[in-house]
């Protein structure tokens, strides 16, 4: 009897679906919340390129034009 069985129960891998074609999240790099991807984009976050969601994005490309 060893402790192994006891201590792999709980599954530590909540939500991760491979190749399903489910919408994706990934975390803002500017505001940090989770967003789908959709409508994401790359932007530079404090010196970083980094993604970002969709309002974020806008924000961001509306403060960059002339
Ligand atoms: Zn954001």
């Amino acid at each position: 009897m060893t402790s192994d069985e006891t201590t792999r129960q709980a599954p530590d891998v909540p939500f991760r679906h491979r190749g399903l074609g489910m919408a994706m999240r990934f975390r803002c790099g500017a505001c940090s919340n989770p967003s789908d991807t959709e409508g994401r984009g790359l932007r530079h976050v404090a010196g970083l390129r980094t993604y970002v969601c969709k309002r974020c994005k806008d924000r961001i490309d509306a403060r960059r034009k002339p």
